[in-house]
């Protein structure tokens, strides 16, 4: 009898985690990603142990007695903890900077100053969990606030562990002043532009790039476009260097958690065969909202409240919006600036609602309640948001970027065969633009065409089945190196 292959044995570290610590689309990933390669790799995953994180009711604790990492003439401790959640074993990094701060990274705004020194203490964490469990292969970091492992594996000789690094968002790419250098314990060796060095200041994120053995970021149209200078964001000239271990590989979504036949979050279930818990889900959000008019189209935007995002041009048409006999209802936090815009529009539109916050609930009724979902986005490396969107029945418009160019294509070219989705698509960034694509979508409404998009694009498969197989084939090709 042939003996069961050993599974690959991958540590996974990420800055946020579902359901543990949330502020976006990278904790989605960092639990739906490994949970699916779970069935190929034993995988377990590592993250900050922030204030936030509810220790009870994850069962979180402690595993072994605290220890010291040496960082630039000073001493941390750090302990570790551990729980297992949905099958999989989850380890947590505390240390007082991490966990005794409010915020994952800073109150809205602003980055701690110390992010640097926080987010070191977190790698140089990881890298004693490699060489306590010398089981492990392979080591997936994510963005910049890992990016740092990737440099620190290579400097210890004793560990032999394959590296990946994934850019989910280039924008942000972990920058302090050259002093960070020595605080984080690195050598001055480290300050030239082959390595940390970014105008004479340190960039974390170029240590993941510069030293993991395989890049990947989360869509090939995101692959491409970094490579330029409209979206490399500075770093294009390394990526180009850099692009024979550059791979995009397209995010997926928790097929599961995102179903609206079982989502325990809404209130009226609807299958792609029968959408008439759609439309209650709609009346019910329309009723606890204040919104009037169940027969016009609702609109609706998730998102961070950030330049990316595209919510400056979307409070630039908003008061546009108010002849067109529509409803537009937002879900989101982050810049003060444009909270202040909206909850001003607000106040003069009776036909726009503000949730500001953090809120998975409402989102999920949104995505139920949609007719249409607002993605104007400047830059997209993948997006979630358009794809449990479409996972609901709601057509995305969206600009024709990143992730969103790869899978929203124009409804105009709809092919009942594709494997993609459909919506309304456009690829001037310009208030003109956007209120035009919101016209088409008015029109699109009255026109029975809208339902046979929702049905398509609610059959699409969204899951992370294609990622899978291809961080799978990553990982066994890194084996092999
Ligand atoms: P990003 O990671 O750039 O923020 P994505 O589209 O990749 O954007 O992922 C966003 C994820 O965060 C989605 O799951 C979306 O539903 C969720 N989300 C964004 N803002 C909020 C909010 N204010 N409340 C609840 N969920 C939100």
């Amino acid at each position: 009898m042939h003996k069961k292959a050993k599974k690959l044995k991958v540590l996974f570290a990420s800055s946020e985690v579902y359901p543990f610590a949330k502020s976006g689309g990278l904790a989605d990933v960092a639990y739906a990603l490994p949970k699916a390669l779970s069935k190929k790799f034993e995988i377990n995953v590592i993250l900050p142990l922030y204030a936030s994180i509810d220790i009870d009711k994850y069962y979180i604790k402690p595993v072994r007695p605290s220890f010291s990492v040496e960082m630039g003439g000073k001493s941390y401790d750090i302990l570790l903890h551990k729980c297992r959640h949905e099958g999989i074993i989850y380890i947590f990094v505390q240390s007082e900077r991490i966990s005794e701060k409010e915020y994952f990274y800073g109150p809205p705004d602003q980055g701690y100053a110390d992010n640097a020194v926080r987010f070191a203490l977190f790698c140089r964490a990881i890298i004693e969990v490699l060489k306590e469990d010398s089981s492990y292969t392979i080591l997936h970091c994510n963005d910049w606030q890992t990016a740092l492992a990737p440099l620190l594996v290579k400097e210890d000789l004793s560990l032999h562990i394959k590296t990946v690094f994934t850019i989910h968002n280039l924008a942000y790419q972990g920058i302090f002043d050259r002093d960070t250098l020595d605080e984080i314990g690195l050598s001055p060796g480290y300050f030239h532009s082959e390595a940390l060095e970014y105008y004479g200041a340190i960039n974390l994120m170029k240590a993941g790039i510069v030293y993991a053995d395989s890049i990947t970021t989360v869509s090939s149209e995101y692959a491409k476009e970094i490579q330029t200078q409209v979206f490399g964001c500075g770093l294009e000239g390394l990526l180009v260097y850099h692009r024979t271990k550059l791979h995009g590989i397209l995010n997926g979504i928790d097929t599961e958690f995102f179903d609206p036949q079982s989502d325990p979050l809404i209130s009226h279930h609807y299958t792609p065969s029968d959408l008439d818990g759609k439309k209650s889900d709609k009346k019910a959000f329309l009723k606890y909202s204040g919104l009037k008019g169940a027969q016009k189209p609702l609109f609706v935007f998730i998102g961070r409240f950030t330049e990316q995002k595209g919510i400056s041009l979307l409070i630039e048409i908003l008061e546009q919006t108010a002849s067109l006999e529509i409803n537009i209802a937002i879900l989101g936090e982050g810049e003060i600036r444009y909270r202040t815009q909206l909850e001003q529009i607000v106040s003069l539109n009776s036909h726009i609602h503000l949730f500001f916050g953090y809120d998975e609930e409402t989102s999920h009724r949104l995505y139920a309640a949609g007719d249409f979902l607002l993605m104007p986005s400047f830059f997209e490396p993948c997006g979630l948001t358009q794809m449990i969107a479409m996972r609901y029945g709601t057509v995305p418009i969206v600009h024709n970027v990143g992730g969103l160019k790869q899978t929203v294509h124009s409804y105009k070219i709809f092919d009942p065969g594709a494997k993609h989705g459909f919506g309304i698509t456009y690829s001037e960034q310009k208030p003109e633009v956007l209120l035009d694509a919101l016209l088409k979508a008015v029109k699109l409404y009255k026109t029975p065409f809208l339902e046979t998009l929702n049905l398509h694009n609610m059959r699409c498969d969204f899951s992370w089945t294609k990622s899978v197989e291809a961080y799978t084939a990553l990982y066994h090709n890194l084996e092999q190196l």
